[in-house]
């Protein structure tokens, strides 16, 4: 599903730069990365997104290679087989949550905003348990709530590839588990592949993989 071959990326800023010389991921595969904070896994999950574009080395995903799209056939790509769910879970506080989840149609031409695609909408967010908060604003939703609504919209395009940047990192120990659940099961009735950076070592035996990152980078000059 992912194959990231001798990439190196740094920022125009200066400072860090990472190197990654390989790292696959199989389809339906569940990997958690974990690293010390600054150690470049917001950049690699960035990369493989194709929000940044490495200098060299080559990313594919799902048999395109991503790296080697031009701005546009990027976003396309991204917004049509990957699903993101940002740390700080981005939702926009202007919409409802079931727009908030609906909000990859609006904005990629290439996704067609159907029946089926608002019947998938709310099957995701009854599975998540929040069928019933639709209608609210993110304002009026707890910080769990509002991770399901990350979760759901990143699942709603039914995307090959999941990445999950620590969904998890401001919630109890039991709402973590649970919503890590919840992800897995909707990846998996999906078919699609997770990758997730989590601060959260209790939840890596539900992993099948774990890739510590602080091995996969280049010392900050
Ligand atoms: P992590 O997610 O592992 O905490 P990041 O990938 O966010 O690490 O950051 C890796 C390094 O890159 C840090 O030193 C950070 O300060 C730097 N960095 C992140 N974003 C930028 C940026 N837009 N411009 C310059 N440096 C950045
Ligand atoms: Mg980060």
């Amino acid at each position: 599903m992912v194959e990231v071959e001798n990439i190196t990326f740094g920022y125009a800023a200066g400072g860090f730069r990472l190197r990654v010389p390989h790292l696959s991921l199989a389809d339906g595969e569940r990997l958690a990365i974990v690293g010390p904070s600054g150690s470049g896994k917001t950049t690699l999950l960035n990369l493989i997104a194709g929000i940044l574009t490495p200098e060299t080395g080559r990313i594919t995903v799902a048999g395109t290679e991503v790296s080697a799209l031009p701005d546009a056939g990027r976003r396309r790509f991204r917004a049509s087989r990957i699903g993101f769910v940002f740390q700080d879970f981005a939702l926009l506080d202007y919409l409802t949550a079931r727009q908030n989840i609906l909000y990859p149609y609006r904005i990629t031409p290439a996704l067609k905003l159907d029946a089926a695609a608002r019947a998938r909408a709310d099957a995701l967010a009854r599975a998540c348990g929040i069928g019933d908060k639709l209608d609210r604003h993110p304002a009026a939703l707890s910080q769990g709530e509002q991770q399901r609504v990350a979760i759901c919209r990143a699942l709603v395009t039914q995307p090959r590839l999941v990445l999950s940047d620590e969904a998890t990192g401001n919630l109890d120990p039991e709402s973590k588990a649970r919503i890590l659940d919840l992800l897995f099961a909707q990846a998996a009735e999906a078919g699609a592949s997770v990758l997730a950076v989590t601060h959260d070592h209790e939840l890596l035996p539900r992993f099948q993989r774990v890739l510590d990152f602080a091995t996969y980078r280049e010392p900050v000059s």
